[in-house]
């Protein structure tokens, strides 16, 4: 995945069959799976892939117990068959991952432990391992830190986690190998329409300043809370369809959750559900839920948020985190539909919408991660349809992502996470091994070695520090000092693989270490 090679390819003035404005998981995944069946595909996103919502979310592939609470049996159903397909064809970025909810009166063991039996038997032959309830002592075996007080044992169940922004990366370079075309950093700002049908969509190379047209026979919008505002750029009068739920996060060290079990508090004092969750050897405490009007790809917690969050990481866990402890604090947007004037966002549905404009723009929103493939096929149905497409089926079911065939990291000295690089370690391992100077460790607190700086720079399209410490490693999102310490070091081998000169590296340090700041509580 090159950017100068994905902007030489968008000279062409031959039609592309599917144009998708987003680089998010719901962008990815319409690219891909019309790249799969075989139609010329690009996509355009205008800043990072990924750096919206889909780099902000709890971690999680999952049916949504929850959803299950509130008798949405059609969309568990289908988030927990997309879990399944997931794990199988991308199994270097999502695992399996025992929860447990703990019980503190009798009945809910009952409770609980029969509705967690429901959700397995509709997982049917997906089913990640039988939900039980379990005795107090096994409760605190797996889960030592929480709250013992009072505590009557727990009900385990199993579902997905997975790393957010680098499935994000490798969905992009997923459609690299299929033969589409990504380009970051290239914001859509109108339609050209021919008889009130879009022909052309002009965008913008952000880095060179250029605009540019290309021509497509159908067009997706899938810009998560943006998306109003796309639909406005093909219809100034156009009715809005999604309204927005901020969810916060902070990150913590493991040792406020050690064990191998993340925590799952189905209501907290304010009805919402909480998780705490073992993540890249830290925990991530989360989320909130609230309407807001603020549109932004990066919008910062709120201090209510936070506190939030501590009180109720507190009533649960013997360690319980305080301020200072918090090594990240992160904020997204969900992009919901609206289902009528109710203000109150966790009521909304998450099931996805697909809507056709008079012009032909299919716009996607909605939905969650976990069914980003199922919400790209429906996508591309209704855009074959719109833009005249020979009609072909749907190939993403079995179709294993980039890097999925080996799972990589087996080799003794390659770092644990990088089995997130699936098949490419094995390459990220020779060049180390060619080069010693690219195995050293950037940061003590942090595994991330030089060599992923470098390959971010040529093979994932990272262009900025902020690419590389939020999205193409995880730094940012895990301890946020750590990664304004590793800025410099990141900026001194970006900018020598990208050409560029001093004054860029110290820009791009400013503007990282600004943006950090946001993350870090103190
Ligand atoms: C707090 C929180 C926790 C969540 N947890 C989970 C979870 O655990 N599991 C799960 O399955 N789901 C979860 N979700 C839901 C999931 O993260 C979202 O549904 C999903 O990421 C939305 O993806 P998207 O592509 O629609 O939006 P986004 O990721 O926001 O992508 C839209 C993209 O469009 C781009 N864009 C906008 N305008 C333009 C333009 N004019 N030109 C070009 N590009 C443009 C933006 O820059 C952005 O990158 C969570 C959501 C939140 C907020």
């Amino acid at each position: 995945m090159n950017r100068d090679e994905s902007l030489r390819a968008l000279d062409s003035r031959d039609p592309w069959d599917v144009l998708v404005i987003g680089g998010g998981a719901s962008g990815l995944g319409a690219a891909v799976d019309a790249a799969a069946r075989g139609y010329r595909t690009v996509l355009l996103e205008q800043h990072d892939f990924a750096k919206g919502t889909s780099s902000r979310s709890t971690k999680l592939i999952h049916g949504g117990v929850r959803y299950l609470k509130q008798g949405n049996l059609s969309l568990v159903l289908e988030s927990l068959r997309e879990r399944g397909r997931l794990l199988r064809n991308a199994p270097h970025l999502v695992s399996r991952l025992p929860f447990i909810v703990p019980v503190h009166r009798s009945w809910e063991k009952l409770y609980y432990g029969l509705g967690l039996k429901a959700y397995d038997g509709l997982s049917g032959r997906w089913s990640l391992g039988p939900s039980r309830v379990i005795s107090r002592e096994e409760t605190l075996q797996h889960l030592p830190t929480v709250a013992a007080n009072e505590l009557r044992g727990g009900v385990r169940y199993f579902d997905g986690q997975f790393d957010d922004a680098r499935l994000a990366i490798c969905l992009a370079q997923t459609l690299s190998d299929l033969g589409g075309v990504a380009l970051n950093y290239a914001p859509v700002l109108r339609f050209l329409k021919d008889n009130d049908r879009i022909t052309d969509v002009v965008a913008r190379d952000a880095e060179s300043g250029n605009d540019f047209e290309v021509r497509a026979r159908s067009v997706i919008n899938a810009t998560g809370v943006f998306t109003d505002a796309v639909r406005r750029l093909d219809d100034a009068g156009a009715t809005p369809l999604i309204t927005a739920s901020r969810g916060a996060h902070i990150v913590v060290d493991r040792s406020f959750l050690p064990g191998d079990s993340a925590l799952m508090v189905p209501e907290t004092t304010d009805g919402r559900v909480l998780f705490a969750i073992p993540w890249h050897e830290h925990v991530v405490i989360g989320t909130t839920d609230s309407a807001t009007d603020e549109l932004s790809n990066e919008p910062h917690p709120f201090a209510t948020e936070i506190e939030f969050l501590i009180e109720n990481a507190a009533r649960y866990l013997t360690k319980a985190p305080g301020v200072r402890d918090i090594r990240s604090a992160f904020a997204g947007l969900r992009p919901l539909v609206r289902a009528s004037t109710d203000r109150r966002t966790s009521k909304l549905a998450r099931d996805h919408t697909i809507v056709v404009s008079r012009s032909g723009l299919v716009t996607l929103t909605g939905g969650k991660w976990t069914t980003y493939r199922q919400m790209g096929e429906d996508a591309v149905n209704r855009a074959a349809e719109v833009g005249g497409l020979e009609r072909r089926a749907s190939a993403t079911n079995e179709m294993l992502l980039h890097g999925a065939r080996l799972v990589a990291g087996s080799k003794e000295s390659a770092p644990t996470h990088w089995r997130g690089y699936g098949t490419d370690a094995e390459q990220l391992g020779q060049w180390a091994d060619a080069d010693p100077s690219l195995a050293a460790q950037l940061h003590p607190r942090l595994p991330y070695r030089a060599v992923e700086i470098v390959w971010a720079a040529r093979r994932e399209m990272a262009r900025t520090v902020e690419d590389v410490l939020a999205r193409r490693t995880r730094a940012l999102f895990l301890d946020a000092r750590a990664a304004i310490d590793m800025a410099p070091k990141v900026a001194s081998i970006l900018g020598s693989e990208l050409g560029r000169d001093a004054n860029w590296e110290r820009e791009q340090i400013a503007a990282f270490t600004t943006l950090a700041h946001g993350y870090c509580l103190e």
